[in-house]
């Protein structure tokens, strides 16, 4: 089921009180600069000016608008330039924050990868990123200080292995979300990787979907601890079990988080397998056709949803999309425990054995992944996986080489029985790369952990502690038990400092809502350690049988 992109149905009457850039309410002229790019020229076709030109001809040759714009379709941000305090960020104009290099977002889509992908991204790494690989909380591993004369070279390899960076980025469908147990989970209600499939066949790189209002991110899973995060996703599929005993999905719309953080929907439907991808088709439609253009703060799904409500948004899904009704379906079962992270030693349906590990905040670098798929080929795997927590999972180990694999990984640091904060801090990329950015993420993350295992060393409960390096949340601070959003603070000197915004007791899944923002509650990044270990004692010794912090 395909609704091309260039239908225009002035005729159709869903009307906003005011025009927003809806495509479907005939407001086809670019309401923005953004919207103006991307109707001179699709995003997708920059691909060929980065081959014939511009990876020839180097870095200054690059049209602006390809630079700052098109470029994001194939994964390719410029990286900030190194040496430029958060004070700046807001100030400087963007050529004046622009390195001359790129951070590469490889999209690992259902976060599976063979070991042959792992070692072609480890090669990539060390030949043209200077051996990073940072492993973000959306599956994707992203690569930074790339040159442009690289990018052919490095698709070449990444297709080579069956990869690409195609809408690792931009106004499109970006990489797919599966949760990494996927066929192996001796308790999944259902394996989505044949439907995660499909929906890349038929959406990524599709030109009728190349021009949406904004980003669009997606996530299916059968998922007994519900590891995708359907809860902040634009459209999520959530396996469940409907009264016939049918394993099929529940369809969640219209979650994010940023600035105006909301909770996704359930549409109430029962999709089967099979109508998955038409489904999907049917929900990024709507979002193109009648997604609001007009400014790109309120450009997500999630604002279309709140102001049309479910019942409006089913009802065109099935009429106008689908052209026919979806049946009822039921909500998921509660998550199976507290953690999400698929982190630790598990048995598969088969008989083997799953290992999970927590490399420190996603950071890897092009050595350790060599060294991630030697292990596992030694202990007779050929598969990792990525995590939605920036950790990973060596699956298919028999049960006489767990003790190895286990021993091995923890001798190189990838700790298999992580520490509460090793195992659930999470950071985005921070100063260090990120142009938005106002303070350093991932060091301070790092250092955060390290002092926290020295100072609570026996503390084991869940405890979720996420940090931002400003209010984008791309690290998801809102969810987060301890959610950190990087800003400016005045220290005890009166002086200028980097330090965060505290957000308390935010949480996914049965009790699903976001951190309070605490007024006036911030810390320097200095006194960070000293803050949390504060939390985490009172929390320690408040708390009753079976809270939790977000309780
Ligand atoms: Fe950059 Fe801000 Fe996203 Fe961190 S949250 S990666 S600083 S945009």
């Amino acid at each position: 089921m395909t609704t091309p992109a260039s239908r225009t149905p002035a005729s159709r009457h869903h009307k906003r009180p005011r025009g927003e850039g809806q495509w479907a309410l005939g407001y086809r002229e670019p309401l923005n600069k953004n919207e103006e790019n991307k109707k001179n020229d699709d995003g997708l076709n920059v691909r060929q000016r980065i081959i014939d030109i511009y990876s020839k001809r180097g870095f200054d040759s690059i049209d602006p608008a390809d630079l700052r714009g098109r470029m994001r379709w194939y994964g390719l941000y410029t990286q900030r330039r190194p040496g430029i305090d958060g004070g700046k960020t807001a100030v400087l104009e963007p050529e004046e924050l622009d390195d001359r290099y790129f951070m590469m977002r490889v999209r690992i889509d259902g976060g599976q990868l063979d070991l042959a992908q792992l070692r072609a991204i480890a090669d990539i790494s060390n030949e043209y990123g200077r051996g990073t690989a940072d492993i973000t909380d959306r599956q994707n591993i992203q690569l930074h200080w790339v040159e442009i004369e690289s990018v052919p070279d490095i698709w070449e390899r990444l297709e080579a292995v069956g990869l690409s960076t195609t809408e690792a980025c931009g106004d499109t469908p970006r990489v797919i979300l599966g949760c990494p147990l996927a066929g192996i989970d001796v308790d999944e209600v259902l394996d989505a990787s044949e439907q995660i499939r499909e929906i890349q066949d038929r959406v990524i790189g599709n030109p009728a979907y190349s021009n949406l209002p904004r980003k669009f991110k997606t996530a299916l899973s059968g998922c007994p601890a519900h590891c995708t995060v359907h809860e902040i996703n634009d459209v999520a599929f959530v396996g469940v079990v409907n009264e016939h005993g049918e394993a099929g999905y529940d369809v969640w719309v219209g979650g994010g988080l940023s600035t105006n953080p909301m909770l996704a929907k359930r549409l109430g439907v029962f999709v089967r397998p099979e109508q998955a991808a038409d489904v999907h088709e049917g929900v990024v439609g709507i979002f193109r056709d009648y997604g609001y253009r007009r400014l790109r703060h309120r450009a997500r799904i999630k604002f279309l949803v709140n102001d049309w409500g479910v019942e409006k948004f089913r009802e065109i899904l099935e009429t106008e999309y689908l052209k026919a009704p979806l049946p009822d379906g039921p909500a998921p079962e509660q998550p199976r425990g507290s953690r999400r992270d698929h982190v630790g030693v598990f048995p598969q349906k088969d008989g083997n054995f799953y290992v999970g590990f927590a490399p420190k905040v996603g950071r890897l670098d092009g050595d350790a992944l060599h060294r991630i798929a030697d292990i596992a080929e030694r202990h007779g795997s050929g598969r990792v996986r990525t995590t939605v927590e920036q950790k990973m999972v060596i699956l298919d180990v028999a049960p006489d080489q767990v003790d190895s694999i286990v021993a091995e990984l923890e001798a190189h640091d990838l700790q298999v029985r992580p520490s509460t904060f090793r195992r659930q801090t999470m950071a985005c990329t921070g100063i260090e790369y990120c142009k938005l950015a106002i303070v350093e993420t991932k060091a301070a993350a790092s250092q955060l952990i390290d002092e926290m295992e020295r100072r609570l060393p026996e503390f084991a409960e869940p405890l979720t502690i996420n940090v931002n390096g400003c209010p984008n949340s791309c690290a998801r601070i809102q969810t987060a038990d301890i959610g950190l959003k990087g800003q400016l603070v005045v220290d005890e000197n009166g002086d200028q400092v980097e330090g965060y915004q505290i957000h308390l007791g935010g949480s996914l899944g049965v009790n699903a809502g976001f951190g309070r923002k605490v007024r006036g509650l911030k810390t320097t990044a200095k006194a960070l350690p000293d803050y949390v270990e504060r939390v985490v004692k009172n929390f320690d010794a408040q708390r009753k049988e079976g809270e939790s912090f977000a309780d």
